[in-house]
């Protein structure tokens, strides 16, 4: 099938999530059409200005393009990649283009009455074990959830020891000792601060420590692996294709590596990062792994079984983008069988 139509948009988003965090991150909606009348949707980052990316410049090189398999979307990722390289290569540009790919798969799937976890390769898992990310852990805990990252405690931008470790005692004693936990600073701690937090919630047997210092301080961060284990680093939401993440391996900076599917590159870009990170045995704990293009990713390939989510965006009442988005049923999320990603627009939002 030929392309004959794309179309980014930035949805009209009323209400913001508790933490902000849909607007911080500037998610945009992709959408192409084909001469078969199939259509795709995809979901990409970059905000007004990823959709000019792809509506002023994406847009009149893939018109024509001939899509009928997953080696004629590497195609397409590459050009585009490569023509837009010089104002790209990191930031908004690969974000759009995650946006493009991840449409692309959208309609492949669609197109041949597929869900894209088939295209990928199949399911190795019927669902993937999610975690909550929040701080209501009693909440997550009675719908069913081993496994939880609250936030650390800061008090005017500051990091609060007592209010952290308060809040791994409360994860702790309501998931109780077999659970999963770990927090996220986003890029709130240095060296220091999180010398000091390993040693004072080393009782609770965290997992990870995510998003330490930006993603330019892989040195600071190699540094911190021996003196904080056994805590592991984790990161890579800020880090995109495999050209970026090389240079994370190279570091030896992260213990886990973490691409959002949405911003790395798209599924596309995702399983080459994936295959960079296994060959080097790193776990992959997709960022937001728990939305339909992380879950497609993690139930069909060779991703850590850990989804992320975000209890309480289930719980704005408005503003729903996707319709259908898989929710968690006793601490496991599962994709649908329906094709594509298995969700639809909502189009008012558009
Ligand atoms: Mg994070």
């Amino acid at each position: 099938m030929k392309i004959t139509d794309i179309k980014a948009v930035y949805p009209k988003w009323t209400k913001l999530p508790e933490s902000k965090w849909q607007s911080r991150f500037w998610q945009i909606v992709v959408r192409v059409e084909a001469d078969t009348g199939d259509v795709g949707y995809g979901y990409g980052g970059g905000g007004e200005a990823g959709c000019l990316v792809i509506n002023r410049h994406m847009r009149e090189l893939l018109l024509g393009t001939e899509i009928n398999s997953v080696n004629a979307i590497q195609h397409v990722w590459d050009r585009l990649y490569h023509l837009s390289l010089p104002y790209g290569r990191k930031g908004l540009a690969v974000m759009a283009l995650s946006g493009v790919d991840l449409a692309l798969w959208d309609l492949l799937a669609r197109a041949q009455g597929l869900p894209v976890h088939r295209l990928i390769g199949g399911r190795s898992k019927d669902a993937a074990r999610a975690y909550a990310t929040g701080a209501n852990v009693e909440k997550y805990r009675d719908m069913g959830f081993s496994a939880n990252k609250f936030p650390p405690a800061f008090i005017n931008g500051s990091p609060d020891y007592v209010g952290t470790e308060a809040n791994a005692r409360r994860a702790r004693t309501a998931l109780g000792d077999k659970a999963t936990i770990m927090t996220d600073c986003y890029m709130g701690w240095d060296v220091q601060t999180t010398t000091r937090m390993a040693q004072l919630l080393s009782e609770f047997n965290l997992y990870w420590f995510e998003d330490l210092v930006t993603p330019d301080h892989l040195l600071e961060q190699a540094a911190l692996k021996p003196v904080i284990a056994p805590i592991k680093i984790a990161g890579g939401e800020h880090e995109v294709t495999r050209f970026g993440f090389k240079s994370v391996l190279d570091s030896g900076a992260l213990d886990i590596w973490q691409p959002d599917l949405t911003w790395c590159g798209g599924i596309t870009e995702g399983l080459r990062i994936l295959d960079l990170a296994l060959s080097n045995n790193i776990p992959v704990v997709p960022h937001r792994g728990g939305e339909p293009w992380g879950l497609h990713f993690i139930v069909s390939t060779g991703c850590e079984d850990l989804a992320e989510t975000m209890p309480e965006r289930w719980d704005i009442g408005s503003d729903v983008l996707w319709v259908n988005e898989p929710h968690v049923i006793d601490g496991y999320i599962r994709p649908t069988d329906e094709p594509g990603f298995g969700v639809r627009l909502n189009e008012a939002m558009i």
